[in-house]
């Protein structure tokens, strides 16, 4: 099906040729208000590995504003399975090839793309182009190239974008967003984050493979680090220097094992990050003028955990996943802000970019030139 940029549509439109008859073929149909009569918003995920298994597909069963309405595998054996286990009906199963046929589906309002990194970009640009809006699993893609194409194809088709950082529903992340805001404790003068695990079992999984990850732990476990230390500020930074560290060179042959990064604020901040496919790691911590602040763990799926200065956090915990994808739900629905944007996953790939450059040029530190809201939610 031909794309259809937003200014050929608004001509179209404009022209008088036929709203009508336009929504009835047009893939910008979807996304021109045809679920507005919806109450619940059909969520078609791709890719039904580990975490659309036991973390997405559970949690679209407890969301209140969209629910599991498509499937698309590259593993046929799944379809059936899928099929019975959440009452998809057989019009809504797609695989990797047929999967642009998604356009005439409008059962179908929203994509989550949840494959190997390396597919991020070329399936959030088709799902775009079939006038679906898109939810992109972390880290958004492969360069910033592909996150721009990405952001690009959303903005042409008129359809919203949103990143799978989950823990931008989650109430202890909005906790320190707001002791940040509020300044409670006074300015900040130093953050750390740590996200890791240790990979043990399989050497030839897709996460170890460059080619289909585009990094190791930076890109995987790091980003969760960078993203600690930016909401725990509320800034983006100004430069970076980074090392790696290889210490089980045989089993981590093609991608990171450990790196550390350190970063400079405008405001003074000083950030330190580690993260790592070798060392189980899980906390953010903030210092400040008058007290200071911890999540620990900081960004798993189980139960976070917080405290500070003053005393213990103390939130009902929901599924972290079930609550994000209410909030794009909500943001499609009824125009409430988009927590993670499409701006927010490039932001992050710019500054995995900028680790990358400064751990090839020996630790040297790389400027980093952000407007200051740039990348931030709502
Ligand atoms: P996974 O390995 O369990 O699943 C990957 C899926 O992609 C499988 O269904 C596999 O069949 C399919 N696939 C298609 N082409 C493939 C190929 N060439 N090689 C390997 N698999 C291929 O991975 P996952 O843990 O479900 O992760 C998927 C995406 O979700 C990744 O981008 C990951 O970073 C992201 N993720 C995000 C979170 C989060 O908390 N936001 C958590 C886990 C994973």
């Amino acid at each position: 099906m031909g794309k259809l940029s937003r200014r050929d549509f608004n001509a179209t439109v404009a022209k008088g040729t036929g709203a009508a008859a336009l929504m009835s073929i047009s893939p910008l149909a979807c996304a021109m208000g045809m679920h507005k009569d919806k109450k619940k918003l059909g969520v078609a995920l791709v890719g039904l590995g580990s975490y659309s298994t036991y973390q997405l597909a559970p949690a679209l069963l407890e969301a209140e504003h969209c629910y599991l309405a498509g499937i698309v595998t590259g593993t046929k054996d799944k379809e059936q399975i899928w099929a019975n286990k959440y009452g998809i009906s057989q019009e809504n199963i797609y695989n990797y090839e047929n999967f642009d046929n998604i356009a005439k589906n409008r059962a179908i309002d929203v994509v989550y793309v949840v494959l190997p990194n390396s597919m991020h970009a070329d399936f959030s640009i088709r799902a775009a182009r079939a006038g679906k809006h898109v939810i992109c699993e972390k880290p958004m893609a492969m360069s910033i190239e592909e996150c721009d194409a990405i952001i690009e194809a959303c903005k042409e088709n008129d359809v919203k974008l949103g990143m799978g950082y989950r823990l931008h529903s989650e109430p202890y992340t909005q906790e320190v967003k707001r002791l940040v805001r509020e300044k409670t404790f006074g300015d900040i003068n130093y953050i750390s984050a740590e996200a890791g695990y240790r990979s043990m079992s399989n050497p030839d999984q897709w996460r170890l493979n460059k080619e289909l990850s585009g990094g190791g732990a930076l890109v995987n476990m790091g980003v969760y680090a960078i993203q600690s230390i930016i909401y725990g500020t509320g800034e983006n930074p100004i430069s970076v220097s980074a090392q790696e560290y290889s210490t089980r060179p045989d089993y981590f042959k093609d991608t990171d094992e450990t790196i550390t990064a350190q970063f400079e604020f405008k405001s003074g901040v000083v950030g330190n990050i580690m993260t790592s496919h070798n060392v189980r790691a899980n906390r953010l911590f903030a210092s400040c003028e008058r007290g200071w602040y911890e999540l620990d763990p900081a960004s798993t799926y189980i139960p976070l955990a917080g405290r500070t200065s003053r005393g213990e956090m103390n939130f009902t915990q929901e599924s972290q996943q079930k609550l994000q994808m209410d909030d794009f739900a909500k943001h499609i629905l009824f125009d409430e802000p988009n927590k993670a944007p499409g701006e927010m996953g490039k932001r992050d790939m710019i500054i995995v970019k900028a680790i990358y450059e400064s751990i090839a040029g020996g630790g040297k530190k790389v400027a980093l030139n952000f407007e200051p809201s740039f990348g931030f939610g709502g």
